[in-house]
């Protein structure tokens, strides 16, 4: 496969590894691709990657562009911009895709500049279909779908008139699909050239970090909102949480009150979830919290107010106060387990 027009992913890696977002992006770039006809292709720059390349075919990728040099085993703005670049004019997609994370947000905005392209950040959904502009027809162009003016609307942004069309999207919104183990696809190598002018910056140590929070692989989530009323309130959802061994989320109305760390925050500006169990605690349901959860295989809401919005997305309502509520729930799971 070395058709032009494809669409093309932005693998990032870390240390080797493989971001989830770019293989969640892969799931994505395939149903658009099947959409238009088209290739998927990966575009992954570092050292010694070869392995790690091939596995990534299984997703569905006809072809992978593995860059290989040293200086690109770690993330650096000048290498990858040009690499990056060099291989998109090669190559033309029509789309490619990235990862919000900081690599993806720090990259993407560097080719968009260089090749004079758009970009739209952060998107929630991505689609393909046709766009008139002052009565000319774009056919089959990309949708960029994301909450604009602090959530009260979605825009659809589109990009018709330059290729390609690029967009960021945060961790989690796209769902993987199953592998598909029998899918032919081809990991095609280059060597990059990198001259001494691309090289300003010296990784002299990579300090990470431990992640504590893990609200993204977590079975069952338990989230507080503000309407705890106080961070000894909110400690009673954190033992909830302890008591069914979930792990503990919180809408941003209580991290910036400072109860709970901000790796907590679920939602748009949080991370996206998909447990299987939800629980709302004093949560209105704003659609920017809705943004990250609303997708949860079951949801429970617990809300003095029977008109909150979060009802509307509950499969379980309880119209009631949390701190009666909590501690009758944690009571009756001990009794019962
Ligand atoms: C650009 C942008 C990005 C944002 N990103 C996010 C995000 O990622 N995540 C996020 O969560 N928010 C986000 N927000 C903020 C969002 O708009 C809301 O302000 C926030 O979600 C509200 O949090 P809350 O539900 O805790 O508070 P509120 O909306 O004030 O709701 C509190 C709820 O608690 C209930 N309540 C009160 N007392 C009790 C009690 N004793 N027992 C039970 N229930 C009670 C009330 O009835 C109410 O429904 C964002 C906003 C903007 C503009």
């Amino acid at each position: 496969m070395d058709s032009k027009n494809n669409v093309m992913v932005f693998i990032q890696q870390d240390d080797g590894a493989i971001a989830d977002v770019s293989v969640e992006l892969l799931c994505k770039a395939r149903e658009l691709a099947d959409r238009l006809g088209v290739g998927v292709e990966g575009a992954l720059a570092g050292s010694g990657m070869e392995a790690r390349a091939k596995e990534l075919l299984a997703w569905g990728v006809d072809r992978i562009n593995l860059v290989s040099h040293d200086a690109l085993a770690h993330y650096a703005p000048l290498p990858y911009t040009k690499v990056m670049t060099d291989l998109i004019r090669e190559r033309e997609p029509q789309i490619v895709l990235y990862g919000a994370t900081t690599t993806g947000r720090d990259l993407g905005p560097r080719i968009a500049s260089a090749l004079k392209v758009g970009l739209t950040a952060d998107c929630t959904d991505l689609q393909i279909g046709d766009h008139e502009l002052q009565g000319k027809l774009y056919k089959d162009i990309l949708y960029q779908i994301r909450p604009a003016f602090g959530g009260n609307i979605i825009a659809t942004i589109v990009s018709p008139e330059k290729k390609p069309q690029m967009a960021t999207v945060r961790e989690g919104v796209m769902k993987l699909t199953p592998k598909k183990p029998g899918h032919k696809g081809v990991v095609v190598e280059t060597k990059a050239q990198i001259g001494p002018e691309l090289l300003q910056t010296e990784l002299l140590e990579c300090v990470k970090e431990a992640r504590t929070v893990n609200l993204k692989g977590a079975q069952i989530i338990v989230s507080g909102g503000i309407g705890a009323g106080s961070k000894e309130n909110f400690d009673l959802i954190a033992k909830l949480a302890h008591a069914l061994g979930a792990e503990l989320g919180a809408s941003r109305a209580a991290v910036d009150a400072g109860w709970v760390d901000k790796a907590h925050q679920v939602g748009q500006t949080g991370t996206t979830v998909r447990p299987k169990l939800y629980i709302a605690c004093g949560i209105s349901g704003s659609i920017q919290h809705r943004a990250g959860m609303a997708e949860s295989s079951r949801i429970i809401a617990i809300n003095t107010d029977p008109h909150a919005p979060i009802f509307q997305i509950a499969h379980y309502g309880i119209v009631g106060d949390l701190k009666e509520v909590i501690p009758a729930f944690i009571k009756a799971y001990k009794n019962k387990a």
